[in-house]
C-alpha cells in the first residue's frame, strides 16, 4: 500500500513512524527499552494538561516566547517583495534550539532520568542542553567533535559555566556525526538512568516527530502573528536553513497541509555540491540508516558515510531528519543549498541593511533570496534561526 494515499497523516509518521519510507527506528538491542519507553509515553505526557502548564510556562517565562515575526523592510525593498523574520534568535540561548530541550527536560523528568547526555555542532543544542540540566539540576554530559570546540570555543565555555561535562569526539571528521556516535555509545553503557536529548529531527522514532511538536511553536506563533499584520495567516513561502532540519520542521509544521504555502529548505553545499567538500543531503544523498533512522544520507556505493562539510558546525552533517527526505521526495518542499561563500555574503547583507547579525547556519537561508523571482504581493517568512555571536571569529576572519 502507498502510504503516502492517507492524506491527513501524509506528513505525520505512521504508528512505526515512517514518513513515506523513511523513518522508522534502528537501534541496538541494549536501548530498546528506552526508545520503547519513550515512544509509548511520549504523546501521552506531551497531551497532559499539567505537562502543557510547565511548558508553556518556560517557553514563556524562561524561553521568551513568543518570539517576533519582524517586517524586514529594507530587505524587502532590496528583493521587490514581503518579507518577515521569525526572531528565533531572540530565545534565550540564541537560537531555536532551547524550544526543543524545555520541552525534552520536562520529558526526562517524567520519565524519571537523572542524568542527560547530548550531542552538539555548533554548540548551540550544547549550551541549550547544559541551560535546562542546570535550570532543572540534573547532571549534563555533552559530546562534541574536537574542530568544532576548536571553531566554537565561546559555545564550550558557556556549556562549562553552566556545569555541564563536555567531551571531546576524535573520531572521523570530529565533527557532529561523530559527536553523535559518541553520545549514542554512551547511552547503550547507561540505559537505565539516561535520557538523551537529541537535538533535531534525527533519530529513531519518536525523536524525529516528538522535536518536531517541540519546535511546531515556531509556526503556530507566524500564523497568528502573520494574520495579525496582513489579515492573512498563510505566507506564501517559508524558507529555512536545514542541517537535521528542525528549525524548518517547526517553522513548516503548521503548514504543511497548506499546498499553497511553498516550503522552502536550505541546505549547506560548503565549497559546492560537487566539490566533494559539501552537506547537501538531499543533493548528494541516497537512503540509508543513520543514527537510528531511515533516512537520505551521504554515503560511498557501499555504505560508508561520506565526511561532510560546511563553513557553519551546526549544518556539518552527513544526513537530514526523515521528514525532511519525505518532503523532498515527495516534491511538498523545495531543497536547495548555498555555498560558504554564500552564506558569509548572506550573513554581511542582513547585517547591513536589517542591523541583525545572524548565526551562519542561518545564513544560507538567506542566500537563497537571490536565488528566486520574487513578486510583490508575496508574503515570504525566513526563519531567523539563530544570532550570530558564536560566528564572530569566522566573520572576522573571511569577511575583510
Ligand atoms: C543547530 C542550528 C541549526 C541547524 O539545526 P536544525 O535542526 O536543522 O535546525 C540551524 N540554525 C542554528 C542557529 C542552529 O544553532
Amino acid at each position: 500500500m502507498n502510504k503516502s494515499t492517507n492524506s491527513i497523516s501524509e506528513f505525520h509518521p505512521d504508528h512505526h513512524g515512517y514518513y513515506g519510507m523513511f523513518g522508522g527506528a534502528f537501534i541496538p538491542e541494549m536501548l530498546y527499552r528506552n526508545v520503547e519507553e519513550l515512544r509509548t509515553q511520549y504523546l501521552q505526557h506531551m497531551n497532559d494538561a499539567s505537562f502543557q502548564k510547565d511548558f508553556q510556562d518556560l517557553l514563556r517565562d524562561f524561553v521568551g516566547r513568543p518570539t517576533p515575526l519582524f517586517y524586514a523592510k529594507r530587505l524587502s525593498e532590496k528583493y521587490g517583495t514581503q518579507i518577515w523574520l521569525k526572531r528565533e534568535d531572540l530565545c534565550h540561548t540564541g537560537a531555536h534550539k532551547v524550544n526543543n530541550t524545555v520541552g525534552q527536560i520536562l520529558m526526562a523528568e517524567r520519565l524519571g532520568k537523572k542524568r542527560i547526555i547530548a550531542e552538539t555542532g555548533a554548540g548551540q543544542h550544547g549550551v541549550a542542553t547544559a541551560t535546562v540540566c542546570a535550570l532543572k539540576g540534573l547532571e549534563c554530559i555533552v559530546y562534541m567533535g574536537e574542530k568544532d570546540m576548536q571553531r566554537q570555543a565561546p559555545n564550550v565555555a558557556r556549556m562549562r559555566m553552566m556545569g555541564a561535562k563536555v567531551v571531546p569526539a576524535t573520531s572521523g571528521s570530529k565533527t557532529l556525526k561523530d559527536a553523535t556516535n559518541e553520545a549514542i555509545r554512551d547511552w547503550i553503557n547507561h540505559p537505565e538512568d539516561t535520557h538523551y536529548i537529541i537535538g533535531s529531527v534525527v533519530g529513531p522514532h519518536p525523536y524525529p516527530d516528538m522535536v518536531a511538536r517541540f519546535q511546531s511553536v515556531i509556526s503556530e506563533e507566524i500564523k497568528w502573528q502573520l494574520k495579525d499584520a496582513t489579515g492573512n495567516e498563510e505566507p506564501t513561502h517559508v524558507i529555512a536553513c536545514v542541517g537535521g532540519g528542525s528549525n524548518a520542521a517547526g517553522a513548516f509544521y503548521h503548514f504543511l497541509e497548506s499546498v499553497s504555502v511553498e516550503l522552502i529548505a536550505v541546505e549547506a553545499a560548503g565549497e559546492g555540491v560537487d566539490s566533494g567538500k559539501s552537506a547537501a543531503t538531499t543533493a548528494l544523498g541516497t537512503p540509508g540508516i543513520l543514527h537510528g533512522s531511515k533516512s537520505l544520507l551521504m554515503q560511498t556505493a557501499d555504505g560508508q558515510v561520506v565526511e561532510p562539510h560546511s563553513i557553519s558546525a551546526g549544518l556539518d552533517y552527513p544526513g537530514i531528519g526523515p521528514l525532511h527526505a519525505h518532503l523532498h521526495t515527495s516534491k511538498r518542499g523545495k531543497y536547495l543549498h548555498a555555498t560558504d561563500e554564500e552564506a558569509l555574503e548572506a550573513a554581511s547583507e542582513l547585517s547591513r541593511t536589517e542591523g541583525i547579525i545572524p548565526a551562519l547556519e542561518t545564513a544560507h537561508a538567506f542566500a537563497v533570496l537571490k536565488k528566486m523571482q520574487w513578486k510583490p504581493s508575496d508574503r515570504v517568512v525566513i526563519c531567523l534561526s539563530g544570532r550570530g555571536d558564536k560566528d564572530l571569529a569566522t566573520y572576522m576572519e573571511k569577511l575583510k
